[in-house]
C-alpha cells in the first residue's frame, strides 16, 4: 500500500506511517502546521480501506468547512486502489453536514437557514418591531446565541437579571420562534437537536455507533464542547476514534473552541495512542524559522519545534507602510509586477487580514485596480455597512440636497422613525417642494423643542460639510450625533460598542487622503459600483483570482504566496486582546489540567496560522498610523528579536534569549524597488554588493530592525 502511495507521490515519513497504520482505539496525532496532519487523515482512510479490509461505508471523516471536506474527498479519489464509487460511499462532511444527514434521516423536514443575510434580516426585523432597530447589531445578537449553543445551552439559559438582558433574551426568544414557525433549522441547532435525538432514541445511537466504526476528525484543536459530545457518543464502544490537531492553531476560543481539548482527549482515553509529527512539508526553512519563533512565546501550549524540509533559501519579507492605505498599494504593485512577469498568477496569493474591518484599505484598492479577487464576506463594500452608511450619506447630502434615500439613512440619528419620517418628507415634498427636503421634518408632527433644534443644527452642518475637508467632516458628523452613538452604547454589550468605535475609526482613515468631500464621495461611488462589476468573478469556482480573507478563514489551507497585513499592534494583537490582557483576563481556564490561556496568546496563534500558510514567499506588513494614530510593530514580529526586559510582555521568557538573535533587514536602496525588505533570524555578516530579490539591483545596505 505505501509502495503504491509513493508510486502517485504521495510520500509519507516514519511517523505518518505510523499513524496511517493506527487500526483500533483512539489515536491522536498531534503536530505542527503544514506537518502532514491532513494528509495522514486521508492516507489512513485509504489504509483502512484497502489493507484492513474496513467497509468504507463504516468511516466517518469531519472537516472544518465544505470547501476542506470537497478537498478531502478528491484526495482520496485518488489515493491508489480507490474508485469515485468506493469514495463516495464514505461519509465525508462537516460537523453540520452530517448531522443534518441524520436528522432528516429521521424526518426532520426542516429547511436549512444558511443565509446569515436572512439570519440579520429577521432579527432586524424583530428589532424594528419593538422599536429597537438602531440599538442593537443583529451580528452581535447571533453571536451571542450562537456561543450559547455551541456550549450546549439554549436561549431559556441567558440570564435575564439587567433590562438589556432582559431585552436580549427577549429579542432572541422571538427569534427563535420564527424559526419554529417557519420550519427553520440553523448550523447551530443541528448540533443540539441531533444531541437531543441521540440521547432519546437507544436504538437511533446504537445503529449509529455500528455505522460508523471508524471516526477520523481534523483541526480537533477547534472543537466546541457540542462537537465533542456528539462524537464521544458515536464513537462508543469501540472509540475507533482518529483526530488530529494543533493546540497552536486553536483560534476559535470564542465560539467555544478550548485548545485543552486535546488534553482531555487523552484524559478521557487513558489508552489514547499519541503521534506526533514535526516535519513541516508545506513551507520554506526560514518561514517556519519565524514561525516557531513567534509560537514559542506562548506559555500554554505543548513545546514542539518544526522542521522545514524546504531549505529553499526565500526568507519572509517585511515592509513598514506608512497607512493601511499605503500598505494596500504595495501588496498590489508586488502582485502586479510578479503577474505581469509570467513568474505568478493571481490564484497564487492570498491576502490575509485580522478583522474584516481592517481589510477595508486592500478591498478599495483591489476594485479600485480592477484586479480580480474572491473574497468570503457578505462581499459588500465597508461602505455600505449599517454603521457607515449614514455616516456617508450626511457628506452626499451635502452634495445632493434631495437625495432622499439618504435622508431616510441619517433618520435614526435624528432619533426619528425611519418610516414615518420619510413618509412625511415625501408627502411635503408633495405639496411643496423645496430643494432641501430634509427641512419638512420640522413640520412633523409631536416634535419637542430640543428635537426641533435638533434638526436645524443638522441642517446647517450638513450645508456646511461640503466645504471642509473630508476627515474634519466626519468629525463633525460624528460629533453632530455623538449623544445618538453614546445612547446606543449606554445600551449595549462591549462588542457592538467596540465594532462601532473601530468602525468609525476606519472611516476616518478611509477619508485621511482626500481633498474635498466631492472627491471622497466620488470614490466612494466608484468603488460600490466596481464592487457590483467584480461580484460576477467571485462566483466563478477556481477562478484566478487573489483571495482575499481573514486569518481565522485560512485555516488548514495553503497558499504559494502570504501576504500578512496589519502586524501592528491593535491590529494584530487586536486592541480587544490588547485590553483584555491589561485586565488580566483569562480567556479560557480549566482549573483541572491548570491550564489558561489569555487573549494575546489567542492573537499569536492566529500570527502563526496565518504565517504557516506560506509555501514560498511570505510578506509581512506593519502599518506605522492605524485609523489616525501611531502604531508600534506587532510584539509578535518584534519578541524574538527583542531583549526580553524590553519586550512589551516582559513576563514572557523564552530559550533563545541566551543566544539572543538579531533581526537584519536587507534594505534595497533602488528606486524601482517597491521596498519590501528581508527578514533573517539570523546575525549574518553583511555582505557587500548583494543582489536584491526584488529589483535584482544591488543591495547596499543591511539595516537593524526597528
Ligand atoms: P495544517 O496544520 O495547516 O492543517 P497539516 O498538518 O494538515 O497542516 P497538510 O496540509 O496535510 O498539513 O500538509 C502540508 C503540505 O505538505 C501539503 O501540501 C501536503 O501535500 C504536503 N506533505 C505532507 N506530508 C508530506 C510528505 N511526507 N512528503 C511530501 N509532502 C508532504
Ligand atoms: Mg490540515
Amino acid at each position: 500500500f505505501f509502495r503504491s502511495l509513493e508510486e502517485e507521490g504521495i510520500n509519507l515519513n516514519k511517523q505518518q506511517i505510523e499513524a496511517t497504520r493506527h487500526f483500533d482505539g483512539p489515536a491522536l496525532v498531534l503536530a505542527g502546521a503544514g506537518s502532514g496532519k491532513t494528509r495522514v487523515l486521508t492516507s489512513r482512510t485509504g489504509y483502512l480501506i484497502s489493507v484492513k479490509k474496513v467497509n468504507p461505508k463504516t468511516i466517518m471523516l469531519v472537516t472544518f468547512t465544505k470547501k476542506a471536506a470537497d478537498e478531502m474527498k478528491t484526495r482520496i479519489s485518488q489515493l491508489p486502489g480507490l474508485t469515485k464509487q468506493i469514495t463516495n460511499t464514505i461519509t465525508v462532511g462537516t460537523f453540520h453536514s452530517i448531522f443534518y444527514r441524520l436528522l432528516k434521516s429521521r424526518g426532520y423536514n426542516q429547511q436549512v437557514l444558511s443565509s446569515e443575510k436572512r439570519k440579520q434580516l429577521t432579527v432586524k426585523l424583530i428589532l424594528k418591531e419593538k422599536n429597537l432597530n438602531d440599538s442593537y447589531e443583529p451580528e452581535t445578537l447571533l453571536a451571542i446565541l450562537s456561543s450559547f449553543k455551541n456550549k450546549m445551552q439554549s436561549i431559556d439559559d441567558f440570564p435575564s437579571k439587567t433590562s438589556v438582558e432582559k431585552e436580549i433574551k427577549e429579542i432572541l426568544q422571538k427569534y427563535e420562534y420564527w424559526k419554529k414557525d417557519n420550519n427553520l433549522i440553523d448550523f447551530d441547532d443541528m448540533l443540539l437537536e441531533a444531541y437531543h435525538l441521540l440521547k432519546k432514541d437507544e436504538q437511533l445511537l446504537q445503529s449509529m455507533q455500528v455505522r460508523f466504526n471508524y471516526i477520523l476528525c481534523d483541526e480537533w484543536q477547534d472543537t466546541n464542547p457540542i462537537q465533542f459530545e456528539l462524537i464521544k457518543l458515536i464513537s462508543k464502544p469501540n472509540n475507533n476514534l482518529f483526530v488530529v490537531g494543533d493546540d497552536d492553531q486553536t483560534i476559535y476560543t470564542f465560539n467555544g473552541a478550548d485548545s485543552s481539548i486535546i488534553l482531555k482527549f487523552e484524559k478521557l482515553y487513558p489508552n489514547t495512542k499519541v503521534i506526533t509529527l514535526d516535519i513541516n512539508y508545506r513551507s520554506t526553512a526560514s518561514i517556519i524559522g519565524l514561525a516557531n519563533q513567534v509560537i514559542e512565546f506562548n506559555q500554554f501550549r505543548n513545546k514542539k519545534t518544526l522542521i522545514a524540509t524546504n531549505t529553499s533559501e526565500n526568507p519572509p519579507y517585511y515592509l513598514r507602510p506608512n497607512s493601511t492605505d499605503d500598505e494596500a498599494i504595495k501588496i498590489i504593485e508586488k502582485i502586479t509586477m510578479d503577474v505581469q512577469n509570467g513568474s505568478r498568477c493571481y490564484s497564487d496569493f492570498v491576502i490575509l487580514h485580522r478583522t474584516n474591518s481592517s481589510s477595508r484599505a486592500i478591498f478599495d484598492q483591489l476594485v479600485i485596480k480592477g484586479i480580480p479577487f474572491i473574497t468570503y464576506t457578505k462581499g459588500e463594500t465597508f461602505y455600505e455597512q449599517n454603521i457607515v452608511k449614514p455616516v456617508i450619506d450626511h457628506l452626499r447630502l451635502s452634495l445632493q440636497p434631495a437625495d432622499v434615500q439618504a435622508i431616510e439613512t441619517i433618520l435614526p440619528t435624528l432619533f426619528i422613525n425611519r418610516s414615518k419620517g420619510i413618509y412625511h418628507i415625501e408627502a411635503e415634498q408633495l405639496l411643496n417642494p423645496v430643494k432641501k427636503p430634509i427641512k419638512h421634518l420640522l413640520s412633523l408632527h409631536g416634535l419637542r423643542d430640543f428635537q426641533k433644534k435638533q434638526i436645524q443644527d443638522r441642517v446647517k452642518l450638513i450645508e456646511n460639510l461640503k466645504d471642509l475637508k473630508p476627515v474634519q467632516a466626519i468629525k463633525r458628523i460624528r460629533d453632530s450625533y455623538d449623544n445618538y452613538l453614546e445612547a446606543n452604547e449606554r445600551k449595549n454589550i462591549t462588542l457592538h460598542k467596540e465594532m462601532v468605535l473601530e468602525t468609525l475609526a476606519e472611516i476616518e482613515a478611509s477619508a485621511a487622503k482626500f481633498n474635498t468631500v466631492a472627491e471622497y464621495v466620488a470614490f466612494i461611488d466608484d468603488v460600490i459600483e466596481k464592487n457590483k462589476e467584480m461580484e460576477t468573478i467571485r462566483r466563478v469556482p477556481d477562478a484566478n483570482a487573489i483571495s482575499l480573507m481573514t486569518i481565522h478563514r485560512s485555516k488548514g489551507l495553503e497558499y504559494p504566496v502570504v501576504f500578512l497585513t496589519g502586524a501592528s499592534e491593535g491590529i494584530l494583537p487586536h486592541s480587544s486582546a490588547l485590553e483584555a490582557n491589561d485586565r488580566k483576563d483569562l480567556i479560557s481556564a480549566d482549573k483541572g489540567l491548570k491550564k489558561v490561556t489569555t487573549a494575546i496568546e489567542e492573537e499569536r496563534r492566529l500570527a502563526y496560522v496565518a504565517i504557516t500558510r506560506a509555501k514560498q514567499e511570505l510578506y509581512v506588513s506593519s502599518p506605522a498610523y492605524y485609523r489616525g494614530e501611531q502604531v508600534e510593530i506587532s510584539r509578535f514580529i518584534l519578541d524574538p528579536f527583542t531583549p526580553e526586559k524590553e519586550r512589551s510582555d516582559s513576563n514572557i521568557r523564552n530559550k533563545s534569549d541566551k543566544k539572543h538573535n538579531r533581526v537584519l533587514i536587507w534594505d534595497c536602496t533602488s528606486d524601482t524597488c517597491n521596498g519590501w525588505m528581508k527578514i533573517t533570524t539570523h546575525e549574518e555578516t553583511l555582505e557587500k554588493n548583494r543582489q536584491c530579490p526584488m529589483c535584482k539591483g544591488i543591495m547596499e545596505q543591511g539595516v537593524r530592525f526597528v
